[in-house]
């Protein structure tokens, strides 16, 4: 090798974070990995509207079981997690939040977990001022439903509104669950303690922004692109969104999957579910809509981007990611 070419490569290694001296090793220097940069959203063209996925950050159950699949022997779930290439014991979850922007409107569908719960969730502000989208922009919110991890992001921790112009749109049904008196949690598995926090949690950001919500009925169309559908079972009020343009739509399905596990064992349960049973037929009944119509669905905890589509192999449901291939942006 002469002078020139291995100067050249020398430089070449250093801007890939090589060492020259560990060359040919391709051990990568560490410390100069930002791996804390902030994530930039993946822009998607649907007709004539633009949505942008988000990431609020990300939530591990530590144990999965009995959180998830309650009544299923572990031989069983260790089986059922390994065939899909899933951890045995440990469920992840992505927080995967979409931005709608068309004409006046900039439209968030959630607001993620705040910071309320430590530092993996919560980043749904930072990454959306990064991508150069001031959060006193967003115009309309809407709830899917009253969990943490959907309108924690809505207030910050020193107690003010994250989105101080923006309207708050929720299913009555929803809105009407948290703010009875005793919200009726018997078709539950939570705990008594479990269920006091999310009520009190809820009940705080709804009261907050109680001048602010309009409640609408699920079946509704909003602003006259946004197709409204109960999806009843992880909460009364469970609202999924049909964003339609040009013929081309995508559903974003909330929390009816959690996991990929639970697309191909839907009745195995979920314990995040205020009616577990309804959870089931609500999971099965998607499952059984999205694969017939070959439906694009987008979630809120499916592995990032949340993009995807429901296959069907001996009789077993799965998850089919949506593949692309260019890394910032989607045209559908
Ligand atoms: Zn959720």
């Amino acid at each position: 090798m002469n002078r020139r070419n291995a100067i050249k490569l020398a430089t070449i290694a250093s801007s890939l974070l090589l060492t020259p001296s560990t060359m040919g090793q391709t051990i990568i220097d560490k410390s100069k990995v930002k791996n804390k940069a902030l994530i930039a959203p993946l822009v998607v063209h649907l007709g004539k509207i633009d949505f942008l996925l988000f990431s609020d950050g990300q939530m591990t159950f530590d144990k999965a079981q009995p959180t998830f699949a309650p009544m299923v022997s572990k031989i069983d779930f260790e089986a059922g997690a390994e065939k899909l290439h899933l951890q045995k014991n440990i469920i992840d979850l992505g927080i995967n939040i979409m931005l709608i922007q068309k004409s006046d409107k900039t439209i968030l569908i959630d607001a993620g977990m705040g910071k309320h719960f430590g530092d993996n969730q919560g980043k749904l502000l930072e990454n959306l001022i990064h991508a150069g989208i001031d959060p006193r922009s967003i115009t309309n919110i809407l709830i899917t439903h009253g969990h943490r991890d959907h309108i924690g992001g809505i207030i910050s921790l020193d107690r003010t509104q994250n989105f101080p112009n923006a309207k708050y749109h929720i299913a009555k049904k929803e809105y009407d669950f948290w703010m009875s008196d005793i919200p009726d949690f018997s078709h539950s598995k939570l705990s008594a303690e479990q269920i006091k926090a999310t009520v009190s949690f809820t009940k705080n950001i709804l009261e907050k922004i109680d001048s602010k919500l309009e409640k609408f009925e699920p079946g509704e169309k909003l602003f006259g692109f946004i197709q409204t559908e109960l999806a009843v079972g992880h909460t009364p009020g469970q609202t999924i969104f049909t964003i339609t343009s040009e013929e081309k739509s995508v559903k974003n399905i909330v929390d009816v999957f959690h996991t990929p596990l639970m697309v191909a064992q839907p009745d195995w349960g979920v314990c995040l579910d205020v009616d577990f049973n309804q959870g089931i037929k609500t999971r099965i009944r998607l499952l059984e809509e999205s694969f017939a119509n070959k439906t694009l669905l987008m979630s809120s905890h499916l592995p990032w981007p949340g993009l995807g589509y429901i296959d069907k192999e001996n009789d077993q449901y799965n998850w089919n990611a949506f593949k692309y291939y260019t890394p910032t942006n989607i045209q559908l």
